[in-house]
C-alpha cells in the first residue's frame, strides 16, 4: 500500500510527526520533492530534530529511507545532518536515487543576489538555492547523481555551465566569478560521500510495491506553496501535492489509495505572499508564543511564523488539490488558552463573498469572514482519547471537519509521538 502525507496549508502543518508516527507501519519512507528548504521538527525517545533532507522514517532502523528523483539534493547538508542523527544514536537505511539532481554552490549564492537585487520585491526565499536549481534542472543543465561517477564529462559539462553562470554573476549580480574546477573538487568530494547510497530507487519502489510492502511518501510545504496551485509567486520552485509524489517517487498514480493531509488547529506561514486570515499585534504574539515551538520559529529558517485564525477556505483548497483522503488536525492544544476561537468561513472582495480560494492578487484585497465559536479554555495535553476531550473541542473539530468536507481521523494534542487522538 501506498500512503503520501503531504501539507494543505503554507507547510509546517505537523508533517514531520505524523509521518514519524506512521513510520511504524511503513517498509519504505520517501522524500519525492524539495530540498533543504524546508524542515521537519520531530520529537521522540532519541530527542529533538529538525530534518531538512532525512526522510523521517531514520528514527526506525528497520525502514529503508529514500532521497527519490524529484529532490533537490543539497549533499553537504545532507552530510550534516547525517552526522548530527548519527552522534545521537540514530542508524538507519538510507538510499539516494541515482537520478536526484544535485544542489550547486551557485544555486545558494544566486537565491541570495537575487533577493539582495529584488529588495522590496523579494518573494521570501529561504536562500537554500532551491529556486536556482528547479530552474537549472527544467533547463536541462543540472547534474543528476550518476553524473558525478564520470568525471571527464563532468568537468565538461561544468566548465560550459559556468561560462554561461559567469556571465550573470559579474554582469548582473557584480559579484566575483566561480571557477568551475573548484566545483568539480566540491563534486568529487560529494560523490565519494554518498556512493554507498546510490541506487535506482524508482526500480526499487516499483519492485516493493509488487511485494506488497508498505510505502510512504512524504511531503514537504503544502498545497498553498505548490508552483503551480499555491499563491504564486509566493510558492516553491516544485510541487507539493500528492499527485507529484507519484512522479517524483516514481510510483504508479494508481497505486497512492491514502492521501493523509495535514492541516494545524489555527492558520501559520512563514514567508512573503497574502495570509487572509493572518492576525497581528498581541493577539499574534500571544498565539505565537502558545504555540511553543509550533508557533514561533520556521524550522529551516528561524524566521517568526505569521500566524492566524483557521482558514477554512484556504484549507479547503488544500484538502482538493491534494485530493485528501483523510485529514489529520494538529496543535488542537495551542487553542486551548481561548475563550472564543474564530474559524476563516469566507473571503469578502469588493462587498462579494467568496467560498473558493482566490488568485494571488484577490486574496490580498480579501477580507476574512469569520464564524466564531466558544473556546474549551482548558488545558487538553495529556488526554489520551478523542472522546475525554471538552465538548467545545470536540465541537471545533466537527465544524472544521464539515467545512473540509473530508474526515478528520487524528487530531494531535502535542508535539510528542504518543500525543495523538485516534477520531
Ligand atoms: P512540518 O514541516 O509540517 O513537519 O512542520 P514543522 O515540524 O516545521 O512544524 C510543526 C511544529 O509543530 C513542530 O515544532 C512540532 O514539534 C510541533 N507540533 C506538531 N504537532 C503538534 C501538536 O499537536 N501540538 C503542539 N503544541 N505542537 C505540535
Amino acid at each position: 500500500m501506498v500512503k503520501a502525507i503531504v501539507g494543505a496549508n503554507w507547510g509546517d502543518e505537523g508533517k514531520g510527526k505524523i509521518t514519524d508516527m506512521c513510520a511504524s507501519e511503513s517498509d519504505i519512507v520517501v522524500r519525492f520533492q524539495g530540498g533543504s528548504n524546508a524542515g521537519h521538527t520531530i520529537i521522540n525517545d532519541k530527542g529533538k530534530f529538525a530534518l531538512h533532507q532525512l526522510p523521517s522514517g531514520i528514527f526506525h532502523e528497520n525502514i529503508l529511507n529514500i532521497i527519490a528523483n524529484g529532490v533537490a539534493l543539497n549533499i553537504d547538508y545532507l552530510m550534516k545532518e547525517i552526522k548530527t542523527v548519527k552522534d545521537a544514536g540514530v542508524n538507519f537505511k538510507l538510499l539516494i536515487s541515482e537520478r536526484a539532481q544535485v544542489l550547486l554552490p551557485h544555486h545558494v549564492l544566486l537565491d541570495e543576489y537575487e533577493e539582495e537585487r529584488l529588495g522590496d520585491k523579494k518573494f521570501g526565499s529561504t536562500k537554500s538555492g532551491i529556486a536556482p536549481f528547479y530552474s537549472d534542472k527544467y533547463s536541462k543543465i543540472g547534474i543528476q547523481v550518476w553524473e558525478l561517477y564520470h568525471k571527464e564529462r563532468l568537468k565538461e559539462k561544468l566548465k560550459g555551465m559556468y561560462e554561461k553562470i559567469n556571465v550573470q554573476f559579474k554582469y548582473l549580480y557584480n559579484k566575483p566569478e566561480i571557477d568551475y574546477n573548484e566545483v568539480f573538487d566540491i563534486l568529487c568530494g560529494y560523490a565519494e560521500s554518498i556512493k554507498d547510497n546510490v541506487a535506482d530507487t524508482a526500480g526499487i519502489l516499483r519492485k516493493a510495491i509488487k511485494e506488497g510492502k508498505n510505502i510512504l511518501l512524504e511531503g514537504q510545504l503544502g498545497a498553498l506553496k505548490d508552483t503551480d496551485h499555491g499563491i504564486y509567486p509566493y510558492v516553491t520552485s516544485s510541487s507539493t501535492l500528492a499527485g507529484y509524489a507519484a512522479v517524483g517517487a516514481g510510483v504508479p498514480p494508481h497505486e497512492i489509495k491514502n492521501i493523509v493531509v495535514i492541516t494545524k488547529a489555527y492558520s501559520s506561514a512563514v514567508g512573503e505572499g497574502p495570509f487572509v486570515s493572518e492576525i497581528f499585534g498581541e493577539e499574534a504574539d500571544e498565539l505565537r508564543k502558545r504555540g511553543g515551538d509550533a508557533g514561533e520559529f520556521g524550522a529551516t529558517t528561524g524566521r517568526p511564523r505569521r500566524v492566524g485564525f483557521f482558514d477554512a477556505v484556504a484549507t479547503r483548497y488544500g484538502c482538493e488539490v491534494q485530493g485528501a483522503t483523510e485529514v489529520v488536525m494538529t496543535c488542537l492544544d495551542v487553542l486551548s488558552y481561548l475563550d472564543e476561537i474564530k474559524v476563516c468561513t469566507g473571503y469578502e472582495v469588493d462587498g462579494k463573498e467568496y467560498k473558493d480560494f482566490l488568485t494571488t492578487e484577490y486574496l490580498y484585497q480579501a477580507k476574512p469572514i469569520y464564524t466564531t465559536l466558544k473556546g474549551w479554555n482548558t488545558n487538553i495535553r495529556g488526554i489520551d482519547s478523542f472522546d475525554n476531550l471538552p465538548k467545545e473541542a470536540k465541537d471545533y473539530v466537527a465544524f472544521i471537519e464539515k467545512e473540509l468536507g473530508v474526515k478528520i481521523s487524528m487530531v494531535s494534542n502535542g508535539p510528542k509521538r504518543d500525543e495523538i487522538l485516534i477520531r
